[in-house]
């Protein structure tokens, strides 16, 4: 597991932060006091959170997989953190699976829970990643951005979650950060990062009751945190772990494939590369109806060669939108009470998330609060990394701020008693790191196992609840004639990143401790982890190798040419032998190229060496003739004016 120890010391990789959202990703990091958030590749502050599987072999991730999608669907994934520590079988897996034009298939994971595994077709074979392994993929991207930047290896790093996210989804989180070569500092959640954020941002005077009404691409996070000074405690989070821009962008396009249907009686839902193409259309007419009343859909030879063109106004998409609107306002609130607070308690609302540019949620939220002027000073794109990377730098001791952040559990978590009541460990809104214990007796008469099972929710009937997983505790000895039962001390024990970890000891053995049960969950072992390392590192250095090769061949090519351009313009200034020869050496190399296209990234650079050294040296003399010859003519001009 990820160490903590050694970071902060001098000379060390700056630790970055990472914003690792359903749609975008973005990374910072703290340099000269300040938080800079990094551009990628493409000269973008946020990247798109895709990969893909191009039928030449190539493995993209970023702004390239994405740009690529609506003609390669099926290879094309995106939303692996709707998949992320799910179970196949959960509601909100069957119901995305419909949607998205890649395949997942269930596969039995090392606790027999079914996993949701992605398949892609690379290299002409099927292959088979899980959530985190796809998470890995867009989380070594961002490291990598990071390391252009900064023009050294990373390694610490901050990654954030939604507040709502559960321990599966966080555990499976930080083994996606491992996966991806990072030693991930600390999970922490979105909207604590936003809220951070704004609060370097403002430098708040006096105590400040701050709202952070995050809505993404995927999730809905509305946190409610009290600022103080250097004090910074998270009261109540709530929220959904499925609402955001995604599901807007489903609701336009299920729109449009009924428009379709009724035009033209044709229903375009199994035709990937169309749905692919009409939800790229609808997310870019959603975006333009933030700031305009009407926009247009066009889409030449949509399906069966129809071109397809239809108008959406901003009063039809808030038509289509509004439970969703109205399921965000109801979070609010309820995030509102789990703080015993009132609206008007509330200093600040501020906005995060992309979707939180909608007009109609603005406005709504800004009704909610009784006409409260918004916040809107951060950019709501780039405020969650922005808070991991000064977070960052405060658990590696590269920043000297001396805040104290306090989060809190989102959902109460216990286990089932003999009732099927759950039974509450730790209450929600709980500060954490926590630990919490209650005694629990056996029921039956010579009980000799006890299984425990651990729920997270609010419900009163324990399987009403989300199942986060089970553990038994074996050979329990018989209870003594006095003692009709056995006393079982359970202890739950959530650490900094909201992971939670549970033990059962059974108390009339005390001395004999080896009874402690560990909790277990859908969560990877570490063998699967150790292969899943083996492959990212396989897959990454495949990416090289052909980054390096498209590189070196490129150079190459753009060597010869220049240099070929260059002996025909000074021809005159070089023996005849000298440019046949270096005539001769460029049109081989060019040949070579052509025949050794699957070459290996070394044998282009042996072969550049080899090239240059034929070149370099009679192309220096030759310009070395040139030059001399300008500073003749120069010197004659000279003396003609002078002699005037
Ligand atoms: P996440 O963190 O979940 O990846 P982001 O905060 O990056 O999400 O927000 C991405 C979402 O915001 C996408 O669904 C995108 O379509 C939506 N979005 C971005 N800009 C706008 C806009 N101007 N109007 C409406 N939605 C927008
Ligand atoms: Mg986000």
């Amino acid at each position: 597991m990820a160490s903590t120890s050694m970071v902060g010391e001098k000379g060390k990789a700056p630790a970055i932060g990472i914003d690792l959202g359903t749609t975008y990703s973005c990374v910072a990091v703290w340099e000269h006091g300040a938080v800079e958030i990094i551009a990628n590749d493409q000269g973008n502050r946020t990247t798109p959170s895709c990969v893909a599987f191009t039928k030449n072999d190539q493995r993209l991730v970023g702004d390239a997989a994405k740009n690529q999608a609506p003609v390669n669907a099926n290879n094309t994934i995106f939303d692996a953190k709707r998949l992320i520590g799910r179970s196949f079988n959960d509601e909100s897996v069957l119901k995305d699976m419909g949607l998205w034009p890649f395949k997942v298939v269930a596969c039995f994971g090392s606790n027999n829970e079914k996993k949701p595994m992605i398949v892609v077709n690379y290299k002409g074979q099927e292959k088979e990643f899980s959530a985190e392994e796809i998470s890995a993929m867009i989380l070594s991207k961002m490291k990598e951005t990071a390391e252009a930047y900064l023009g050294t290896n990373v390694k610490d790093a901050v990654i954030t979650v939604p507040a709502y996210f559960n321990t599966l989804q966080r555990q499976a989180t930080k083994d996606a950060g491992i996966i991806a070569g990072l030693n991930v500092l600390r999970i922490i959640n979105e909207p604590t990062a936003a809220a951070f954020a704004y609060c370097l941002d403002k430098k708040a005077s006096g105590r400040k009751n701050v709202m952070v009404f995050d809505l993404g691409g995927g999730t809905f996070d509305v946190s409610l945190v009290v600022i103080e000074k250097e004090s910074f405690e998270v009261k109540s989070v709530n929220g959904d772990t499925h609402l955001g821009g995604e599901d807007i962008d489903n609701n336009m396009v299920s729109h449009f494939v009924e428009e379709f249907k009724r035009k033209y009686r044709k229903d375009i839902k199994k035709n990937h590369k169309a749905m692919g193409r009409l939800r790229a259309a609808c997310e870019v007419a959603k975006r333009n109806l933030s700031t305009t009343s009407s926009t247009l859909i066009e889409l030449d030879c949509l399906f069966d060669g129809i071109d397809f063109s239809s108008c959406m106004t901003r009063a039809r998409f808030e038509k289509l939108n509004m439970e969703l609107f109205k399921k965000c306002i109801d979070i609010t609130e309820k995030c509102l009470m789990g703080a015993n607070m009132r609206k008007n308690e509330v200093h600040e609302v501020v906005l995060v998330g992309g979707s939180s540019r909608i007009p109609k949620i603005q406005q709504m939220l800004q009704d909610f609060f009784g006409g409260k002027k918004l916040n809107k000073s951060i950019n709501p794109d780039e405020a969650v990394a922005y808070g991991d990377a000064a977070h960052a730098a405060m658990l590696s001791g590269m920043e000297n701020n001396e805040f104290v952040l306090t989060d809190v559990t989102p959902l109460s978590l216990g286990i089932e008693n003999s009732n099927a009541e759950l039974s509450v460990l730790i209450p929600r809104n709980t500060p954490i790191p926590t630990k919490k214990e209650k005694l629990f007796h056996t029921v039956k008469k010579n009980q000799s196992e006890v299984l425990f099972s651990v729920y997270e929710g609010e419900r009163i009937t324990a399987r009403d609840n989300n199942l986060l997983g089970s553990f038994e505790l074996s050979g329990v000895p018989p209870a003594s004639k006095r003692k009709s039962c056995i006393d079982i001390n359970v202890c739950f024990e959530v650490d900094s990143d909201g992971i939670l970890k549970c033990d059962a000891q059974e108390l009339s053995t005390l001395k004999n401790s080896g009874m402690t049960v560990s909790y277990h969950s859908g969560r990877l072992s570490r063998e699967e982890i150790g292969k899943m390392i083996k492959v990212a590192e396989k897959l990454n250095y495949e990416d090289d190798q052909k980054r390096r090769k498209a590189k070196a061949k490129n150079d190459m090519e753009n060597y010869a040419h220049e240099k070929r351009r260059l002996l025909r313009c000074d021809a005159d200034k070089i023996g005849k032998k000298d440019r046949r020869k270096v005539e001769d050496a460029i049109q081989q190399t060019l040949q070579w190229l052509d025949w050794n296209v699957l070459t290996e990234a070394s044998k282009f650079e042996d072969k550049m060496l080899e090239l240059q050294s034929i070149c370099d040296p009679i192309i220096a003399q030759m310009q070395l003739h040139r030059d001399d010859a300008r500073v003749n003519k120069t010197a004659q001009r000279v003396e003609i004016i002078d002699s005037d």
